[in-house]
């Protein structure tokens, strides 16, 4: 098996061929991923118990006669924010060096229901905190196509083991860009389902009215897969929606003949070079398969990077003041209670974080909530509307992912206000809640990966993978 390249359907195939067994596959997987992370830093650790626990169920079920489940014996790779039974879970902090849960995340709860292997957990920005998995306290990852580059962030370490092969998919979360930014840099399909499309429970809160689970694949019918079985209402989060989940692979049929498309003027104007081209040449391509394309106007964009980090760092702030040395594990020493609290949190947190924790926490103070916070609420329905709008015109937006392709490690860790420009193009589907994705398209003469970005209407990622797979699979 050419471990670093299979797929979800091949696996399947050939578990039912009995070409090899899930825990062939397992030993093999978390092998081949040990031997080769030492090149990218791309996990934190490794869960090789649970992996062959959960492949020797798959190798049972099939002795007993049943079709393989979904996601069978597939490699998969979970982000450390994302809590696992008995399986330690830092979300890349220090202050959580020692944390192991006693409970899933109902999204690894429902991957292993549907078969999937679970290997381990990957290096991300601290909380999730970040655009370049710089902010890890667990060092950086590289980049596997370029590694003196990052990978992105924060799902870094997520999108780095796709890339590299040594997961078949895995689960990232995202906020304002952090599953779709590093697909782009890394060269893979990152997800972003609609608010609400996935449980939360058990992902790690950031900005909880922002957060998203959301997975990775080296193709789209792989990371649809991986989204269908985790989709759906879950009784333990109340914001997840009781939506119809359809089975996307059905409808990866390739037509998207006369479907609407719409580019954001506000995205295009500015767009450097390569990008800029990269983008255009795709446009073309979609043409070429049928779809209208219109522009649009997203009026709104030019406020939402600082709408979103007023939001962002305000539920931060609330979300963050849970680490205080009573619970969770880590504790610093400290004659009275404040000072045990200020300690632990002093030495825990990384720079990042508190730097989030006092903006957030500012702009929340009285006097100013309604200056920055109230404000930025209603900037968040103004961006909202503005794709509301633009969805009555189209059926799909496309645009671009990042600026920029994978920047040098270093490059931007000493100026976060140029860190937070990287997401100025995602950040806005997040504050509206839409389903967005990224997906190749072609690189840079140096070689680094460019994604595409496509957003449709809430709960419509059916129409979003049928265009990514039909674009992904064109005759070129
Ligand atoms: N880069 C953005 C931030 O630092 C987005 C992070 C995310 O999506 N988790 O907030």
């Amino acid at each position: 098996m050419d471990i670093a390249r299979l797929s979800i359907r091949e696996i399947r195939e050939s578990l039912a061929a009995r070409r090899y067994s899930a825990q062939e596959l397992a030993a093999e997987a978390l092998r081949f991923a040990q031997a080769e992370n030492g090149r990218t830093n791309a996990y934190l650790h490794f869960s090789p118990e649970r992996a062959m626990a959960a492949a020797r169920r798959v190798d049972e079920s099939l002795a007993r006669g049943e079709e393989p489940a979904a996601l069978a014996g597939v490699p998969v790779a979970v982000k450390d924010v994302i809590v696992t039974r008995g399986v330690r879970t830092t979300c890349g902090s220090k202050l959580l060096e020692h944390y192991v849960p006693p409970y899933d995340a109902t999204a690894v709860e429902r991957i292993e229901a549907a078969g999937g292997v679970i290997l381990g957990k990957t290096n991300c920005d601290e909380f999730a905190m970040g655009s370049s998995n710089e902010n890890s306290a667990y060092g950086p990852v590289r980049n596997p196509v370029a590694t003196e580059r990052v990978p992105g962030g924060s799902s870094g370490g997520s999108a780095a083991a796709v890339a590299q092969g040594t997961a078949v998919v895995a689960l990232g979360s995202d906020t304002g860009g952090s599953v779709r930014q590093p697909a782009s840099f890394c060269g893979v399909v990152g997800v972003t389902p609609t608010y609400g499309r996935v449980s939360r429970y058990g992902l790690t809160a950031f900005a909880s009215s922002l957060d998203h689970i959301g997975p990775f694949g080296r193709s789209v019918a792989d990371a649809a897969a991986l989204l269908g079985t985790m989709a759906g209402r879950d009784v333990k989060d109340a914001t997840s929606a009781d939506a119809p989940v359809p089975d996307y692979a059905k409808l990866l049929d390739g037509n998207v003949k006369e479907l609407k498309l719409g580019l954001p003027r506000e995205y295009l104007k500015d767009l450097p070079g390569e990008t800029g081209d990269l983008i255009g040449r795709a446009v073309q391509e979609l043409q070429k398969l049928g779809c209208a394309v219109r522009e649009i106007n997203l009026p709104a964009t030019d406020y939402a990077i600082a709408c979103y980090y007023v939001i962002a760092t305000a539920e931060a702030s609330s979300n963050l003041a849970r680490y205080d040395g009573v619970r969770y594990t880590t504790r610093a020493a400290g004659e009275t209670l404040q000072e045990m609290y200020r300690n632990t949190r002093g030495e825990g947190f990384g720079a990042e974080c508190k730097r989030r924790i006092m903006l957030g926490t500012y702009v929340l103070s009285h006097g100013y909530y309604d200056a920055y916070y109230l404000k930025a609420q209603k900037v968040r329905s103004l961006i909202a509307r503005d794709f509301a709008k633009a969805f009555t015109e189209v059926d799909a937006i496309v645009a671009p992912v990042s600026p920029f392709p994978a920047f040098p490690l270093g490059e931007k860790v000493d100026d976060p206000v140029a860190m937070y420009l990287s997401d100025i193009y995602t950040i806005t589907g997040s504050l509206a809640g839409v389903p967005c994705m990224s997906v190749p398209c072609g690189k840079t003469a140096a070689g680094l990966p460019v994604g595409m970005q496509i957003l449709t209407r809430h709960f419509d990622e059916a129409t979003m993978f049928r265009l990514a797979h039909a674009y992904e699979t064109r005759a070129s």
